[in-house]
C-alpha cells in the first residue's frame, strides 16, 4: 500500500521495545544480571524474604510501618472476601457503591482533615484521575520536574497547559508562575511531599506561603509521607500545619497501608463530582471489598501507630548516620527513604548485587529512573527492622565498599555510565549528569 505520510517504513510498532530490549541486553551483558527482575521466592515477614534460596532482609519495599502481615488487617480482608466476594466486577458508577467504599472515604476524609475523599483503585489512578478530572483547556498545571510518572501521565490526559519547574526550587516556581498570563485561580501547582527516589522533602511551607500569596491552587501527593509524618500519620502537610493550604491531596494504600489503592481528598464542596470527570475512577472496576475493609483497619492502625513511627524514625536516623560514617553520600533529611548516591554504574551495581548476595535487598535506580543524575541504591526503612538488621546491613556495606575500592585500585575496573538518554556507554570518561526524570 502507498505510504503518503512519509513515515519510516523500516520501523514497526515494536521499534520502541526493540530498542529498549537492546539497551537492557547491553546492560545485562556488562553487569551480569537484570536488577529489575529480582525474583522474590517468598515473603516471610514485612522485613524478610527469600531470594535464590537464601534468606534476605528487605530494605526496598515501601512497607514503612510493616503492616502487610498484621493479623487484624488480614482478618478484615478475609472476612470481606467471605461476606462480599472477591471482586466488584465493574465501576462504582455503573454497578453501585458498596458500604466499604463510602465508609473508607468518610474515614479517610476525617483522617486527612478534608471534607471529601475519593477512593481510586491505585495511587497511580488517583493522580491520573484527579489532575485530568480537574484541569481542562484554559487551565495550567505546574509540576515539580521530579514528580512521579503518574503525575506526568496525567498531564497527557488533560488539554491544560503544562509547565515544569526545577526540583524543589521555589525561586523557579515563582519565575514560572510570574510568566503565566492565565488567572491564578486556573493554575494548579503539583508537588510531592516526599520524593520517592532521593527521599528528599518538598519545601512545603515556602510553597504553601507562596501559593497563598499568588492565589493559585496546590496539590500535594503524600504517597511516601502518609503514616509517617503528623501526630497520627496524616502526612507532611499536616505535620507542618499546612493542611488548610493544600487544596487537593492524593495518597496511596500501597506503601504504609501495606495494601493497594489510592485516594484524593479536598474541601471543595463539589469534589465528589470527580467521580464523573475522572476517567480512571469512572471507567475502571472499583477496588474490592477486601481492600476497603483492610484499608479501614490499616487506617485505624496507622492513626494509633505512634510506637511504629518512633521505631521508623529511629531506624531511618541510624541507617542514615551509619551510611554517612561509611562515607556513603546520602541527603541530610528526615525521610523514611534513605538513598545512597553513586557516580558510576559499575560501582553502584557491584555494591547493590553484593549486598543482595550478603542477604540485603534494596532498590537499584539507574538513569533515567534515578533523580539527581548518577545511580542510587534506595533503602526504604521499616518500623519493624530490628536494630541488629540495620547494624548487619551497615557492617556488610562497610565490607563491600572497602572491597570494591580495593579492587578498583588494583584492577582499574571498567567504568560504565549512562548517557542522558539511558544508553550504556562503557568508557572511562564521565558524561554530564543525566537530567532528572520521573521514577517509574
Ligand atoms: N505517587 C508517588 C509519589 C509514588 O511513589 C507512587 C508509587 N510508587 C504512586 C503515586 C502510585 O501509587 P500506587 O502504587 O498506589 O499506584
Amino acid at each position: 500500500m502507498a505510504n503518503p505520510t512519509g513515515t519510516d517504513e523500516s520501523r514497526s510498532i515494536f521499534a520502541g521495545i526493540e530498542s529498549m530490549g537492546r539497551r537492557r541486553r547491553g546492560l545485562i551483558g556488562l553487569i551480569g544480571a537484570n536488577p529489575l527482575e529480582v525474583k522474590l521466592q517468598a515473603i516471610v515477614s514485612p522485613t524478610e524474604g527469600v531470594i535464590d534460596g537464601r534468606p534476605v532482609k528487605l530494605f526496598g519495599t515501601n512497607n514503612y510501618l510493616g503492616l502487610t502481615f498484621d493479623p487484624d488487617i488480614q482478618a478484615a480482608a478475609i472476612r470481606a472476601i467471605r461476606e462480599e466476594g472477591v471482586g466488584t466486577t465493574a465501576s462504582r458508577v455503573a454497578s453501585g457503591n458498596l458500604p466499604g467504599h463510602f465508609k473508607l472515604e468518610a474515614e479517610l476524609a476525617a483522617f486527612v482533615h478534608k471534607q471529601t475523599a475519593l477512593v481510586f483503585s491505585t495511587g497511580f489512578q488517583a493522580n491520573l484521575g484527579t489532575i485530568a478530572g480537574l484541569c481542562a483547556a484554559g487551565d495550567v498545571v505546574v509540576v515539580d520536574e521530579d514528580c512521579h510518572a503518574s503525575i506526568y501521565d496525567a498531564l497527557k490526559l488533560t488539554a491544560a497547559r503544562k509547565i515544569k519547574f526545577r526540583h524543589n526550587d521555589v525561586g523557579d516556581l515563582k519565575r514560572v508562575l510570574g510568566g503565566i498570563a492565565e488567572p491564578m485561580s486556573r493554575v494548579l501547582v503539583v508537588v510531592e511531599s516526599v520524593y520517592s527516589s532521593a527521599g528528599d522533602l518538598a519545601p512545603l511551607a515556602e510553597i504553601a506561603a507562596f501559593k497563598e500569596a499568588a492565589g493559585c491552587n496546590l496539590m500535594v501527593d503524600e504517597a511516601h509521607s502518609l503514616g509517617m509524618y503528623g501526630a497520627q500519620g496524616e502526612g507532611l502537610a499536616a505535620e507542618l500545619g499546612l493542611i488548610d493550604k493544600v487544596d487537593v491531596m492524593t495518597g496511596t494504600f500501597s506503601k504504609s497501608f501495606g495494601l493497594i489503592g489510592g485516594f484524593a481528598a479536598s474541601n471543595h464542596p463539589d469534589f465528589f463530582c470527580l467521580r464523573y470527570t475522572a476517567r480512571p475512577f469512572m471507567f475502571t472496576a472499583a477496588p474490592p471489598p477486601s481492600i476497603m475493609a483492610a484499608a479501614r483497619v490499616s487506617l485505624a492502625k496507622i492513626a494509633a501507630a505512634g510506637d511504629r513511627r518512633a521505631r521508623l524514625w529511629h531506624n531511618a536516623g541510624r541507617l542514615r548516620a551509619g551510611f554517612k560514617a561509611l562515607g556513603v553520600r546520602v541527603l541530610d533529611v528526615r525521610s523514611p527513604v534513605v538513598s545512597a548516591f553513586f557516580d558510576d554504574l559499575t560501582e553502584c551495581y557491584q555494591v547493590w548485587s553484593r549486598l543482595l548476595a550478603a542477604g540485603f535487598y534494596a532498590n537499584l535506580l539507574m538513569p533515567p529512573a534515578s533523580s539527581h543524575g548518577g545511580c542510587i541504591i534506595r533503602f526504604s526503612v521499616c518500623s519493624e527492622h530490628r536494630g541488629e538488621d540495620i547494624e548487619a546491613l551497615l557492617a556488610a556495606l562497610g565490607a563491600i565498599l572497602g572491597d570494591v575500592a580495593e579492587r578498583e585500585k588494583t584492577e582499574g575496573e571498567r567504568q560504565v555510565h549512562f548517557s542522558p538518554l539511558g544508553v550504556v556507554v562503557p568508557e572511562n570518561a564521565r558524561p554530564a549528569a543525566a537530567k532528572p526524570s520521573p521514577v517509574p
